[in-house]
């Protein structure tokens, strides 16, 4: 039977579903990571390197191109429509690379803040000095509003050329069509037994379907 760690009566009353899946996705996390040994944990982090490669070069855009505009537009006024409560999917995979790069301590900070969070409509990550994961979702990574893909992207093709090079480029992760890391990463806690309402890639209809259609195109040869 799946292993889903369940919270404590109190806890699951006064917590929200959002929460409560984020939470439960951490503690498996921390719990299965936590019993590898260093060689394992050594091979996973390796698995890992070529999308942390990724990461780093949309980040790397991101702040030479979009800083000013989300300076101006958002942070200095408060007002940033990205980082809305619960308005981002966070795949299993992403929690596992945030736990993977993150230390016992940033680990400790993201429990906290998802079993004291006090409501309000900004997501329950996001603080004073901004993002709590040490990696953020995917998703946030790759979200930019339309008032800056205008200002940006639209007045330079050759900028909108490169953010159309890094959209393909996180589909070689993230859409399963062929093997994919993040569903990778999922099976490795489906197969010790654990399961999440976060694991989009054994549990979303759409993208089933999509793995679906890929292994009847590409059907494994018998060994
Ligand atoms: S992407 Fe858009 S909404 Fe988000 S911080 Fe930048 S300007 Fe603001
Ligand atoms: S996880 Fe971080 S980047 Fe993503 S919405 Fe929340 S605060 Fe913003």
């Amino acid at each position: 039977m799946a292993k889903s760690l369940r919270l404590g009566f109190q806890a699951t009353m006064i917590m929200s579903e959002y929460n409560r899946d984020q939470l439960e996705a951490l503690l498996m996390v921390r719990q299965y990571l936590g019993g590898l040994s260093r060689s394992r944990i050594g091979q996973i982090k390796r698995w890992i390197q070529p999308y942390l490669r990724f990461r780093g070069d949309v980040e790397d855009f991101q702040k030479k191109h979009f800083s000013e505009i989300c300076t101006q537009r958002c942070f200095a006024s408060h007002t940033s429509a990205c980082c809305n409560r619960e308005g981002i999917v966070t795949f299993f995979a992403d929690v596992v690379i945030n736990v993977l790069l993150s230390s016992t301590r940033e680990v400790a900070a993201l429990l906290r803040i998802l079993s004291q969070d006090r409501g309000g409509f900004k997501c329950v990550y996001l603080t004073e000095n901004g993002c709590l994961w040490h990696m953020k979702p995917i998703v946030c990574e790759m979200f930019l509003c339309k008032h800056a893909k205008d200002a940006v992207l639209e007045k330079d093709s050759s900028l909108r050329t490169q953010w159309e090079k890094f959209y393909r480029r996180e589909r070689r992760y993230t859409w399963p069509s062929t093997p994919v890391l993040l569903d990778k990463l999922e099976e490795l806690f489906i197969r010790a037994g654990f399961d999440s309402p976060l694991m989009y890639f054994h549990h979303s209809p759409g993208l089933l379907r999509v793995k679906n259609l890929s292994v009847k195109k590409h059907p494994k040869k018998p060994a």
